[in-house]
């Protein structure tokens, strides 16, 4: 349906009052049409909606009035030698005076006689009381207030640009283009949920009538954003689900045996995961499914299973990691797990391609070198002929030019999920039109208000259950005062073999705030602490190589201690790491802290997580006692949530999230709502031509990748 809404596409410029200079000041906030100006929300309210007599008003106090001029003049001040405009006003409950600074041009504006509204800070002159620099508004007939004797709103703004005069804009614009918003939600949601209709909502939200019309409208607004997010994730979850992929025909002999190769009895956790997935695969519409569970739950092995099941039933399967080193760990783990049992591995990164196919090309290499080309050759023939069942690999894997063969099974790890453009690559690469079944993998916790609002289209696995037998680290939350103390213990500790991270939250020095840095810190220890030991540093702003290097030594465990930012990966397995000493850990989020500490325990020996915090306030101990008492990365996440507000998890998370400006990850009630709504109604988006449209606009402006 299209409406001749061109009213709303009006350039700002075009608009009443404003001249070319304000049009730029209106530019610089984002601000180039009607609509924009109309979608552009005020950050809080004045209110000035109690309008009292002038004998009831008291010193010091905000108030606002309602008054006739009785006398007002300019004057110089005989001390400042500014111009002060002053007035007299009066209601009919007694008088007041009024004073302004340095606005001459007041005198144009007011005269004797007009009525009009004052809000303002009330003080003592002398013996009288007195108004100073209110805000003024003339009082017109039938005529509605904007900035005075009401909630005001209140925008962030810049420049020269005056509340008054962004309000008079605004003010304006809705008066003569609000009614052409359209309204986008299905009627029956609006009803159903008693929301305010969107013009309504968007009056509202610049001018409410009172408080609980701006809390209606804030509602609706709330409301408006989180379904148009739902929407578009289960729009996203619905052209998957349209595609095709290979329909798995499970056997149960053949799972049984692979289940009978575990070298361990799975977690009730990893058999509900597996369980869960194995329902996905055996349909011919792809999964897309996010397994979560903190470091160590066995995620790894889930994924090692199902790629064995792959492979009996005929398919390849793809693991793709975010370094090469992590590449290499699950290379290494799944052909440990997989080898014995006949299947083939390979690896595939920027920098190798090895794989376990019977070494055809022996004799080869030992008469002449072959040539690395024809090696990384080699080993894509292999997997386009399907002669390696399981490839392991970093983004090399969709980037390069390989080719699948029969790929029914694909993860991504530590990714948080596959995007679009992958997914598209994916399905190019296999010879056929299916598209693999997808698992994306994370270790990160994530609550679940914020698991709807970002992943909505995912089903979700969690793996909440540590295998039986693990030590639990212990944490320790460590006065300064201890530290001698500490740098003993990681002394003892080294000297029996093991290994050490030290976390600090700053790249470089700095002065201000009082945090330790990784380049002051570093240098400060190998000279004054641990003089004779290997240490190693590793932050953000070194290069990817670079970092990897660093990393693969201390895989390697010839780095004893390494000092680092919070770049330290997540995932990287290195059991003879037994201690975490996290410096200034006050500066991070307790899931955060939480992942630190999964860096150590994944050994047989005892590990330690010490936070050191950066000052000895009782809140930040206590924040930290948290962690030190908890193991349960998604308790600390919602704790996170609740402390410290989104910002944290989402910085950790994910960076494209769409901003919301009136919802926020504590609406979870309102978010499982919208979510609920949205695939109630995606099956029937084409019955809501303007709810289609609203989120087809909305796609085009945000990549959820
Ligand atoms: P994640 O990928 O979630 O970090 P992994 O799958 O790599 O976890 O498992 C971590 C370690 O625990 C591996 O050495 C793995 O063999 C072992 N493991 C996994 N599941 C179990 C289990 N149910 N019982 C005992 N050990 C397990
Ligand atoms: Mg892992």
């Amino acid at each position: 349906m299209i409406m001749n809404n061109t009213g709303l596409s009006t350039p700002i410029s075009k608009l009443g009052r404003v001249g070319a200079k304000t049009a730029v000041l209106f530019n610089k906030l984002g601000i180039h049409t009607c609509k924009d100006l109309l979608f552009y929300f005020p950050f809080r309210f004045d209110d000035f909606s109690h309008v009292i007599p002038i004998s009831e008003a008291t010193a010091g106090t905000e108030v606002t009035i309602r008054a006739r001029i009785q006398l007002v003049n300019n004057r110089r001040s005989a001390r400042t030698r500014k111009i002060v405009t002053e007035a007299i006003v009066a209601d009919d409950s007694g008088s007041i005076r009024v004073v302004w600074f340095n606005q001459p041009y007041l005198m144009k504006n007011l005269a004797v006689g007009d009525e009009v509204y004052l809000s303002g800070k009330t003080s003592d002159h002398f013996l009288d009381l007195q108004l100073t620099s209110p805000v003024y508004e003339k009082i017109y007939a039938h005529q509605e207030t904007l900035h005075t004797a009401r909630l005001v709103p209140i925008y962030s703004l810049t420049g020269s640009l005056t509340q008054k005069q962004f309000r008079t804009v605004l003010g304006n614009a809705i008066a003569r283009f609000g009614d052409e918003i359209e309204e986008w939600i299905p009627a029956d949601i609006i009803a159903h949920e008693q929301l305010p209709g969107r013009v309504e909502a968007l009056r509202a939200i610049h001018f409410p009538e009172n408080k609980d019309q701006c809390a209606a409208a804030t509602l609706r607004m709330k409301f408006e954003e989180l379904f148009r997010l739902q929407v578009y994730s289960a729009q996203q979850r619905s052209q998957l689900l349209g595609q095709k992929a290979y329909a798995v025909a499970l056997n149960t002999r053949e799972t049984d045996a692979i289940f009978s190769r575990i070298p361990f009895t799975l977690t009730g956790a990893q058999k509900q995961a597996l369980k869960e997935i194995m329902d996905d695969i055996e349909k011919s519409h792809p999964m897309n499914r996010l397994l979560e569970g903190d470091v160590g739950s066995g995620k790894t092995v889930v994924a090692s299973v199902i790629a064995a099941i792959m492979t009996l039933a005929g398919y390849q399967s793809a693991i793709m990691a975010p370094t090469e080193i992590l590449a290499q760990q699950h290379y290494q783990s799944l052909l440990k797990f997989l080898g014995p049992m006949g299947i083939t591995c390979a690896i595939i990164t920027g920098s190798q391609a090895i794989s376990s196919v019977s070494p055809v090309r022996k004799e080869e290499e030992s008469q002449k070198k072959v040539s690395k080309q024809k090696e990384r050759q080699a080993v894509y023939d292999q997997v386009e002929q399907g002669e390696v069942n399981v490839v392991i690999g970093t983004h090399a894997l969709i980037q390069e030019r390989m080719k699948f063969f029969r790929l029914g099974f694909a993860v991504v790890d530590e990714q948080h999920r596959f995007g679009v453009n992958q997914r598209k690559a994916l399905r190019e690469k296999n010879p056929d039109e299916e598209m693999p079944h997808l698992l994306s993998m994370t270790a990160t916790p994530i609550p679940r208000s914020l698991a709807l609002t970002l992943y909505g289209d995912l089903d979700v696995s969690i793996l909440n259950e540590l295998p039986q037998g693990r030590l639990p680290i212990i944490t320790k939350v460590v006065p300064n005062s201890y530290r001698e103390w500490t740098y003993d213990f990681i002394k003892q500790q080294i000297h029996s073999g093991r290994q050490v991270f030290i976390i600090c939250p700053l790249i470089d020095p700095s002065d201000t705030l009082g945090y330790k840095s990784v380049k002051e810190e570093f240098e400060r220890l190998s000279r004054d602490i641990f003089p004779g030991f290997t240490m190693g540093m590793l932050h953000g702003k070194m290069k990817p190589v670079e970092k990897e290097a660093v990393m693969r030594t201390m895989v390697e465990g010839s780095i004893q201690i390494l000092v680092a930012t919070s770049v330290v990966e997540v995932g990287v397995d290195i059991p003879n790491a037994t201690v975490m000493l996290i410096e200034g850990a006050d500066r991070f989020g307790l899931a955060q802290l939480h992942q630190f500490r999964g860096r150590v325990g994944r050994g047989a020996d005892q590990s330690y997580c010490f936070l050191m915090p950066g000052n000895e306030e009782k809140e930040s101990t206590e924040r930290l006692a948290i962690v030190a008492s908890c193991t349960d990365g998604f308790v600390l996440a919602e704790k996170d949530l609740e402390l410290r507000g989104s910002g944290d998890i989402l910085g950790t998370v994910q960076s494209g999230m769409p901003t919301l400006a009136f919802a926020t990850l504590h609406d979870t009630a309102l978010i499982q709502k919208a979510h609920a709504y949205a695939r109630d109604y995606i099956g029937r988006i084409n019955e809501f031509p303007e709810m289609k449209e609203e989120i087809a606009s909305f796609a085009q402006g945000v990549h959820l990748e």
